[in-house]
């Protein structure tokens, strides 16, 4: 078992919840994408991000799993990685960042500027490693 030490010094880096909830600004250069084959759908990312655009997939696209994984409103994301840092310090690593240019090549979609208002705009497939 890792010492006292070593766990507070852990928990320590850890990123702090946002107090209240913004929206973007500007598209951003890198984007979240959660990869949903390693995902728990423990939730630890859901109240971390400022700007509250991480949710469960629908329980009808995974029927098998007790817990479906949790998937990024994409044009929503403001790139923060602190999705990440969370997955990583608190579950399984399963959150990656990417350039935004590459995943609107990969999709055939637009990032946009500004907000486009919540649930808009939802990935049907999402990449699974
Ligand atoms: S913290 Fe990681 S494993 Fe847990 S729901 Fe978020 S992406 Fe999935
Ligand atoms: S990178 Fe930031 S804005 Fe994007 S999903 Fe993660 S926490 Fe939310």
């Amino acid at each position: 078992m890792p010492s006292r030490e070593k766990i507070i010094d852990h928990l320590n880096n850890v990123p702090q919840m946002p107090d209240k909830f913004t929206t973007k600004k500007k598209r951003p250069r890198e984007m979240a994408v959660v990869l949903e084959d390693g995902c728990t759908g423990c939730e630890a990312c859901i109240p971390f991000c400022p700007v509250d655009c991480i949710e469960h997939v629908p329980a009808d696209k995974h029927k098998d799993a007790p817990i479906p994984p949790v998937q990024i409103r994409f044009d929503e994301c403001i790139g923060c990685k602190i999705c990440v840092r969370v997955c990583d310090k608190m579950s399984w690593s399963t959150i990656k960042m990417v350039q935004v240019d590459e995943f609107e090549k990969e999709y055939g979609i637009k990032i946009g500027n500004t907000y486009p208002g919540k649930s808009s705009n939802l990935l049907e497939s999402v990449p699974s490693s």
